[in-house]
Parts: structure tokens; C-alpha cells; sequence
């Protein structure tokens, strides 16, 4: 997305990203950012904070929660709700489907245009239809059994 930018580097790149939004860039903000744009699982927070841990040990689960809301608000991440009572991350908010592995749980990224459009506007009358994202359900190539 960002390839306009005259910058040199990915971590310029993240900053710059996180100013034009007008976001005060913190460690935890860029931490934060940068590993959800390096990753493509829809980690939870509790994953995020296992992973911070490792190169960042100060992160708390309300430090980067508290980043989370910044970056969520800014609209640079967004929230992904395929579990009851699980909350995911996703750095990537251009238009996408998911796919759902019902073994391992691994959630994938399915680009916009993979599907015929769907007629939204056939709702119902009174409905006001704005949006949709289709989540396919099914099982993951490492989770098939090999043949
Ligand atoms: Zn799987
Ligand atoms: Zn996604």
C-alpha cells in the first residue's frame, strides 16, 4: 500500500504510516504495528503479547490493548470476531473474506475477489444494507489428512 512514500525503509515506513494518522509514535504503538503488519494469522491479544514479550519484555496485555484501541481508531487495524468470545487483529483493512480452519483454527485471508458479488440490497425492505464479508468454514491443507 504505502509505496508512494519516499522512505527507505520498512520501519520509516511504519512511523511515517502511524504520523500521517496522527498518532504520537510509542514503543508499544510501533511494536505493536509492526508485528501485526508482519504476520498474517489474526493473532489475539494474548498471542501479540507472547510475541512482544520476546524482543519488548515490558508489554502488558493493557499496554497493547491500549495500542490496539489507538491503532483500531485510527484505522489502521481491525478487529476480526469469527469465534464467540475470541477477539483477533488484523493489520490488513482493505476488503477481504476469511477462511476458518474448523481444526486448527487458522484463520487466512481471502482476497475480495475471489466471489461473485453478493446483492445485499435484496435484504429486506426497511433494511439499510452497507456491508458484507463471507467467512468460509472448512478445513486447512495442513490439517487434511495426506492421501
Ligand atoms: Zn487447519
Ligand atoms: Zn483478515
Amino acid at each position: 500500500m504505502h509505496e508512494d512514500l519516499a522512505v527507505d525503509s520498512q520501519k520509516d515506513i511504519i512511523v511515517q504510516v502511524l504520523k500521517e494518522k496522527g498518532l504520537r509514535v510509542t514503543p508499544q504503538r510501533f511494536a505493536v504495528y509492526a508485528n501485526l503488519l508482519s504476520r498474517q494469522d489474526h493473532p489475539t491479544v494474548d498471542q501479540l503479547l507472547h510475541d512482544l514479550n520476546q524482543e519488548f519484555p515490558v508489554s502488558s496485555q493493557a499496554t497493547i490493548y491500549t495500542s490496539l484501541q489507538a491503532l483500531q481508531t485510527a484505522g489502521l487495524v481491525r478487529e476480526v470476531l469469527l469465534e464467540p468470545g475470541v477477539t483477533r487483529y488484523d493489520a490488513n483493512v482493505d476488503r477481504h473474506h476469511h477462511f476458518r480452519c474448523r481444526c486448527c483454527g487458522e484463520i487466512e485471508d481471502i482476497s475480495w475477489t475471489t466471489f461473485e458479488p453478493l446483492k445485499i440490497d435484496n435484504v429486506r425492505e426497511g433494511l439499510h444494507a452497507e456491508g458484507y464479508e463471507v467467512t468460509i468454514y472448512g478445513v486447512c491443507d495442513r490439517c487434511q489428512p495426506s492421501a
